[in-house]
């Protein structure tokens, strides 16, 4: 009998082979940590062995000058071992201490900003953008460029709260949104329909099926089979466009941005949160966009003044209450600023079934 065959796995790899021996003996054995200054970690196991982190921030779209210049760091000056954080950012451990400053030197001396450590805040994550999605109504990454480019120093240092999550997400629906803060891309007309070219690009009962509030039709359209969208249902979501691109969301006008606050997913210290949203119809404005920096700026001395010393921004409005959160920041509060949708459970399509 010949044997089993084995599955090929083509999952993430194993993480062990990869790291620092300190932290593969160590492994779910740590005592406790400190952050000595910012951008730097140090681990304490319980049998004594110590090991450093330096963190440096680095744009998430790495070019491979950048990437080997790193890596020219971490071989010369490290102990060889480097990850990458989920915010981009990379950290180099080591097992003696002497060689923490050489490589925040070096990491400084090639341009490199270290920080984000502990209650700062932490490089913005980003969706893909332009680079690589094909449904983007604004690119993610020159968003944290320019925010962080006027955030830098709350990167460097251990002055907020607690440590300060921001994400950009480049459409409505899919990834990103996930931090204290939100920025995501916010549709406020419906989609424009090239009624040429459905027939031929789109699955017309996939896209029917797409949208959670049943607002497409089947149509024929000058003798062409088609769709239609009854736009006093549509929401503007976008959940359309990426399996029809004929039915075009994005717009230089009426694309804007959103700001959503007070997410939280874990349970550590306080139950976790919904985002909710506090600031709509921010231009979308590159390639700086300075509008939607500034509500973030607002937003984060608000936080930052009136918040108690290890609160996060979720925990914060839940002590102070959504009105002194609009009151403090000094965003204004409009009608689309509603807590919970309650019609949502009769009118969203939360079945597999289209409710017409
Ligand atoms: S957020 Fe949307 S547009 Fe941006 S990368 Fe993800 S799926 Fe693409
Ligand atoms: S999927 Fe979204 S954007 Fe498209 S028609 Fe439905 S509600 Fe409107």
């Amino acid at each position: 009998m010949s044997e089993l065959r084995h599955p090929i796995e083509s999952g993430a790899p194993d993480g062990f082979q990869y790291m620092h021996p300190v932290m593969r003996r160590n492994y779910g054995l740590w005592d406790h940590h400190e952050t000595p200054r910012p951008g730097v970690l140090k681990h304490v196991a319980k049998s004594g062995d110590v090991i450093w982190t330096v963190k440096a921030g680095t744009q998430r779209i790495l070019d491979l000058f950048s990437l080997r210049k790193l890596n020219e760091i971490g071989k010369q000056l490290g102990d060889g071992y480097v990850r990458f954080t989920l915010r981009s950012n990379i950290e180099y451990m080591v097992a003696d201490e002497a060689k923490v400053q050489p490589i925040i030197d070096a990491l400084e001396t090639a341009g490199f900003v270290v920080g984000g450590t502990a209650n700062s805040i932490s490089t913005l994550s980003h969706t893909q953008g332009w680079l690589h999605c094909d449904i983007p109504g604004t690119d993610a990454s020159g968003v944290v460029k320019a925010m962080m480019d006027e955030l830098i120093d709350e990167f460097k240092s251990h002055n907020m709260p607690n440590r300060v999550h921001i994400t950009t997400s480049c459409c409505q629906i899919n990834c990103g949104g996930q931090g204290d803060i939100a920025i995501n891309v916010q549709h406020t007309k419906p989609p424009k329909i090239n009624h040429d070219l459905v027939a031929n690009a789109c699955e017309r009962p996939t896209v029917v099926a797409r949208c959670p509030v049943a607002a497409i039709r089947p149509a024929m359209v000058d003798g062409k089979p088609s769709l239609e969208v009854d736009e006093k249902k549509c929401i503007c979501c976008g959940a359309c466009f990426p399996p029809c691109p004929p039915m075009q969301i994005n717009d230089a006008e009426h694309s804007n941005l959103a700001i959503w606050v007070g997410g939280n997913h874990s349970n550590a210290r306080s139950k976790p949160s919904f985002q909710k949203l506090v600031a709509a119809g921010i231009p979308n404005n590159p390639p700086r966009w300075p509008e939607a920096t500034a509500v973030v700026k607002q937003i984060l001395k608000a936080y930052k003044e009136g918040a108690k010393d290890w609160e996060r921004i979720n925990d914060w409005i839940d002590r102070i209450g959504w009105p002194r959160f609009f009151e403090k920041t000094g965003l204004p509060f409009t009608k689309y600023h509603v807590d919970n949708w309650r019609g949502a459970r009769a009118s969203l399509n939360a079945s597999t079934h289209i409710r017409f």
